[in-house]
């Protein structure tokens, strides 16, 4: 019988998103929060005849997902099925990838480094031999800035390209209104409008670390900062009124998700959260989430 293997990829949300100056290699130095949340896709790699190392990706018709090399879920199959290669592995059956998307495209929640990251997992366990925890962290930070934090989940402080992680002690569970834009924001339009505006790096984590660990929500939702949200909001003025919606409805807090359009409505409790949700709703695509949650994991099989 095919052997078929479900992985479980996690959204992000950034506590604190600090963006230093641009480097010479073109990425900006980055001091940032990550927080895992429970808002997830799920993708199952299937072996198939065919040729691979991948025959086919199915995206069940969401238009903005790319069901070819361009897709980070199958890039990460093609580089971890060339690691196996290099080390002197037989050759591999093709798998078809089936990916259900939960985290919205292009909306500054990582999806498709969530993708990426849950894909090596459950490449990983098709494998005759398991790559080592430190390949599949090598071939996540190539595969982009987002997918090793994606690949380990929880809460953690993300240095340089936001790819040298630390992790960070996080007391309780924080309950999150998500507000999702119908069109999603380039996050290379969003660093290009933020690199022609006059600003302040904000690149120091400490009081928002202390707030974590004592777990007071009040003070983490008093601490949160994005750099990226005035290019976001001088890209998309509307969100503006999503985040006030979002504070009127009761959040602690509003805040652009990463480099946007989603909105991340930071709550006391999951009942505010759900209350937040519905009132968000009413203008658009809106859901409740609660962080941090785990990094990418393969699900057992039933
Ligand atoms: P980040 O928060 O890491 O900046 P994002 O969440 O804003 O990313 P993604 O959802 O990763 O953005 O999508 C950005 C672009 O990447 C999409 O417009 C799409 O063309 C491409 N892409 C590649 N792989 C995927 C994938 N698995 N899911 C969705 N989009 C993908």
């Amino acid at each position: 019988m095919a052997r078929s293997v479900s992985a479980i990829a996690h959204a992000k949300v950034n506590l604190h998103l600090g963006v230093g100056p641009l480097r010479e290699d073109g990425y900006h130095e980055l001091v940032t929060v990550f927080q895992s949340l429970s808002l997830h896709d799920e993708l199952t790699l299937t072996e198939v005849d065919g040729e691979g190392p991948v025959a086919s990706l199915d995206a069940h018709g969401n238009p903005e997902v790319p069901e070819d090399d361009r897709n980070l879920a199958w890039r990460a199959v093609e580089k971890l099925s060339a690691w196996h290669r290099d080390n002197g592995g037989d050759a591999l059956p093709a798998v078809a990838i089936d990916l259900l998307k939960g985290i919205p495209t292009a909306g500054g929640m990582a999806g498709g480094s969530a993708d990426a990251a849950a894909t090596l997992r459950a490449y990983n366990a098709l494998l005759p031999v398991a790559a080592p925890e430190e390949v599949l962290w090598r071939i996540a930070a190539e595969l982009g800035s987002d997918v090793p934090f994606t690949l380990v989940g929880e809460t953690q402080l993300g240095t340089g390209r936001g790819e040298n992680l630390t992790p960070m002690l996080s007391t309780g569970t924080y309950h999150w209104a998500l507000a999702f834009a119908k069109e999603g924001l380039s996050t290379p339009a969003v660093f290009g409008k933020l690199d022609q505006m006059e600003r302040t790096p904000h690149l120091d984590t400490a009081e928002l670390a202390a707030a974590l660990r004592s777990g007071d929500v009040h003070q983490v939702a008093r601490l949160i900062t994005n750099d990226m949200q005035a290019a976001a909001l001088s890209l998309r003025p509307q969100l503006r009124r999503t985040i006030e919606a979002g504070e009127r409805a009761g959040a602690l807090r509003g805040i652009v998700s990463g480099s946007g359009p989603t909105c991340a409505f930071l709550c006391e409790d999951a009942e505010t959260a759900a209350e937040v949700a519905g009132e968000l709703g009413l203008y658009g695509k809106a859901t409740t989430a609660t962080g941090p949650a785990r990094g990418a994991y393969v699900k057992e099989s039933k």
